[in-house]
């Protein structure tokens, strides 16, 4: 199983009083995930002050784990341009960096920022045609807006995180990008449509992830998220599509490896 999407960077997995150089709590969490059944881990940015969190742990666990670049919409401020600029000079620092992201629209906390968030999101689809890599996109309340931009950028690999739409918001999707889904914990709330839209979108199109901290999955609804809770999501993708849970990690691992250009194992 492969994690597609997991912030376990953040402060939230540090021991309580420990200063902000120990990164014990969080190579506790991975190594907790790779115990699961977790053999990978991609660490998406989010803004400037991510980057070095997400160095950190990759430097101390450069198996488990790859990291990626870009500023989240929410984060977009009226300096973006600077901030994209300090934020991608990581590209020249000689690591490997598996995708751009996460990037997208949000339009769910401020509707009055989706002029900046549109030329923010085209700049670093830009960049990832240029460097030949994959974009994570996070679409909340904004599929229109989303579509808009990236209907410009059909030959950049894409996948949409944290998917919950209905089929026909993949049927839309997909009219504009041949792209990956990102399935979470949202698969196992009692609520949720997403797993009507697992037999549209197919097991060759969907990789798993845990957005931990958030959204942990049921039975840990509201609690701190982590990898290592993967394989519950992984299990009801498999009850949603009638397939064996060895079936869906198999097939999943294998999309997330062709997605993030990760090899073979
Ligand atoms: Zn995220």
């Amino acid at each position: 199983m492969i994690d597609t999407h997991t912030h376990l960077y953040v402060d939230d997995y540090r021991p309580e009083g420990a200063p902000a150089t120990d990164f014990s709590g969080q190579c506790a969490a991975v190594d907790r995930a790779v115990a699961a059944g977790v053999e990978h881990m991609i660490l998406p940015g989010v803004d400037r002050e991510a980057v070095p969190m997400m160095l950190a742990l990759n430097d101390l666990r450069p198996q488990a784990t790859s990291v990626t670049l870009g500023l989240h919409p929410t984060e977009v401020e009226a300096d973006w341009q600077e901030e994209l600029d300090e934020i991608f000079s990581h590209f020249d620092s000689g690591r490997r960096i598996v995708a751009v992201g996460e990037v997208g629209m949000d339009l769910y906390w401020d509707k009055t920022t989706a002029d900046r968030q549109m030329q923010a999101f085209a700049r670093q689809l830009d960049e990832a045609r240029r460097r030949k890599l994959p974009v994570i996109i996070h679409s909340r309340e904004a599929l229109n807006e989303t579509l808009e931009v990236l209907s410009d950028y059909r030959d950049v690999q894409a996948v949409f995180h944290c998917f919950g739409g209905t089929p026909e918001d993949v049927e839309r999707i997909r009219a504009v990008s041949d792209c990956y889904f990102g399935i979470g914990g949202i698969v196992t709330f009692k609520n949720s449509h997403v797993d009507r839209s697992l037999p549209v979108i197919g097991i060759d199109r969907i990789v798993t992830e845990t957005d931990a901290p958030w959204l942990a999955p049921v039975p840990h609804r509201g609690k701190r998220n982590e990898s290592a809770l993967m394989p519950l999501v992984a299990d009801r993708i498999a009850d949603a599509l009638g397939l064996t849970l060895a079936d869906v990690d198999t097939r999943t691992t294998a999309n997330a490896r062709q997605l993030f250009n990760l090899g073979k194992k």
